[in-house]
């Protein structure tokens, strides 16, 4: 199966090959493909401020328009391309054209860009960001780069020090979907993260009876003792918005405000705010 192939030994076309890992190298092909010939697009999720209802910030969010599936979901294709090693390249591909993006738009908007476990590995993520940040023009500070609790959990020494080149660079760094994975606020204490993004399941219930506003609060009051904001995800009513702003939380993403959108959709919903410099325009 393609367990057991592993992730560095040859793969071909075998008869004894299963229909999984088939699917799998189909899959990896046409990544590859999508990569050369222009199949991925990027949309954009404002993530808006609870007291001012501005949007500071945009989340970039990796599209895979596949010739005959359509589109085709992260959540999918995400995995092989973490297995692959082709995360390295396409998200390098991402950063290149969020952080060109970002150049173009008022400079109190910031963009989060997601980056896997697997390109926290590799040695030259600092070096390439940098780059990123050189050739766009856009100031690191406006930079956010989500990260999941994964590496805290293995506790990885090499990637923990790749965060702080990062760091060192000034660009943010976000904890994304805290409370999934077997989290403990302890591991908070392994990384100085600026922000906090509590996931959606913490966030669907919260205006209902049965939810759980406590442990949100919480998250938040722990967040504002070490100079941390949080965000909500997926905030789909107004009256989670309400509860999320009653309890000090400090932005919120979803399909409430808006979806994800292309570039030219998004834009259209920031502030006036300052526009940004004629020399960062990419
Ligand atoms: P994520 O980083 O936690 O992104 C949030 C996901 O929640 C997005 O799914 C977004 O479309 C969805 N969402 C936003 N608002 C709402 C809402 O109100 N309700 C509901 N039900 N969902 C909402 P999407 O775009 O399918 O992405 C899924 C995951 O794929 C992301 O989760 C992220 O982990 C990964 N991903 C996406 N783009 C990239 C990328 O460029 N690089 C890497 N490494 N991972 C990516
Ligand atoms: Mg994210
Ligand atoms: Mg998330
Ligand atoms: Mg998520």
């Amino acid at each position: 199966g393609a367990k057991a192939n592993g992730r560095r030994t040859h793969r071909f076309f075998e008869p004894e090959m299963d229909a999984s890992a088939k699917a799998r190298l189909s899959m990896e092909l046409d990544l590859r493909q999508a990569l050369v010939n222009g199949g991925f697009e990027i949309h954009y999720q404002p993530l808006v401020d609870l007291r001012t209802n501005e949007v500071s910030g945009c989340e970039a969010l990796l599209r895979w328009r596949h010739p005959v599936r359509g589109m085709v979901s992260p959540a999918e294709f995400i995995p092989v391309a973490e297995d692959t090693g082709l995360i390295n390249e396409l998200g390098a591909w991402v950063l290149r054209m969020a952080c060109n993006e970002a150049a173009t738009w008022p400079a109190h908007v910031r963009v989060a860009v997601n980056v896997s476990p697997v390109q926290l590995k590799c040695d030259t993520l600092a070096l390439r960001i940098a780059g990123a940040l050189a050739d766009s023009g856009l100031n690191p500070r406006r930079l956010e780069l989500e990260i999941t609790e994964a590496v805290l959990i293995r506790d990885d020494e090499a990637a923990l020090s790749i965060l702080h080149q990062l760091r060192s660079i000034g660009v943010r760094i976000a904890l994304d979907d805290f409370g999934t994975g077997y989290s403990s606020l302890s591991y908070l204490k392994r990384f100085p993260f600026d922000k906090i993004k509590i996931d959606r399941c913490f966030v669907v219930d919260i205006a209902e009876a049965s939810g759980s506003p406590v442990i949100v609060q919480a998250v938040v009051n722990i967040a504002a003792a070490s100079s941390m904001t949080t965000v909500a995800e997926g905030v789909e009513t107004e009256a989670q918005r309400d509860m999320l702003r009653a309890l000090g939380c400090t932005q919120m993403q979803g399909y409430l405000f808006s979806a994800p959108k292309p570039a030219s959709e998004v834009r259209k919903l920031f502030g006036p705010g300052d526009s940004a410099p004629v020399a960062a325009v990419a």
